[in-house]
C-alpha cells in the first residue's frame, strides 16, 4: 500500500472532552464543549498533511456543528457521520458505511481504514466487525477500557490525540 490511512474518528472523549459538555436541558443539544489537549492540534496537523479524517460520533448532528464550529475545527473533517443523521448508532455498521458512501471509499479500502475511538464496546467492536483496523485511545478514565468480549480487543492503544502521528507511521512501516 502507498496510501496514507484513512483516519475515522470518535468525537467524545477521543476529540472533546465529554466532562465539559455544556447542554441545552430542553434539546440535550451540546452547546459548547472544551477540546481534549492537543486533539484540535492534531485535526489540523492531520488535514494539512493530506490526512483523510471522518467523523463518526453517536450524537445529534447540531451537537458537532456547534462544539467543531466554536473552536474552529470542522473543516478538518472530510466528512461527519452522526448517530441522529443516519439513524444507526456505533457498533451498528450503518454507520460505518456511512462514512464509506461520503468518501467513496469501497471494501478494497478497508485495509487502508483506522478508527480511532475511545470506547471498546462502540468504537473498538464497531471497527473490528467492520473489518478495519482499530486503535483504543485511552486517555479518559470515564468508561471501561478493559474489553469485555473478543471483538472488543483493540489492534492498537494510544493515550492522547498528540500519539496518533507516532502510530500512524508504525502503521506506515508494517505495510
Ligand atoms: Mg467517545
Amino acid at each position: 500500500m502507498d496510501r496514507k490511512p484513512i483516519i475515522f474518528i470518535d468525537g467524545g472523549d477521543t476529540l472533546i472532552e465529554e466532562g465539559s459538555n455544556d447542554r441545552d436541558p430542553l434539546t440535550d443539544i451540546v452547546i459548547t464543549a472544551m477540546p481534549i489537549p492537543g486533539a484540535l492540534e492534531t485535526l489540523r496537523r492531520l488535514k494539512n498533511e493530506g490526512y483523510t479524517v471522518c467523523l463518526i460520533d453517536n450524537v445529534k448532528s447540531e451537537s458537532v456543528s456547534n462544539v467543531f464550529g466554536i473552536n474552529g475545527h470542522i473543516d478538518c473533517f472530510a466528512s461527519i457521520s452522526t448517530s441522529e443523521e443516519t439513524g444507526a448508532s456505533k457498533p451498528s455498521k450503518e454507520i460505518f458505511e456511512d462514512a464509506m458512501t461520503k468518501n467513496s471509499l469501497s471494501d478494497d479500502d478497508k485495509p487502508d481504514i483506522i478508527m480511532i475511538g475511545n470506547s471498546c464496546r462502540d468504537d473498538i467492536a464497531g471497527a473490528n466487525r467492520f473489518g478495519i483496523t482499530s486503535v483504543l485511545m485511552d486517555w479518559s478514565p470515564r468508561y471501561n477500557m478493559t474489553p469485555q468480549t473478543a471483538d472488543q480487543v483493540p489492534d492498537y492503544i494510544i493515550h492522547s490525540p498528540g500519539e496518533i502521528f507516532d502510530l500512524l507511521e508504525r502503521i506506515e512501516k508494517r505495510r
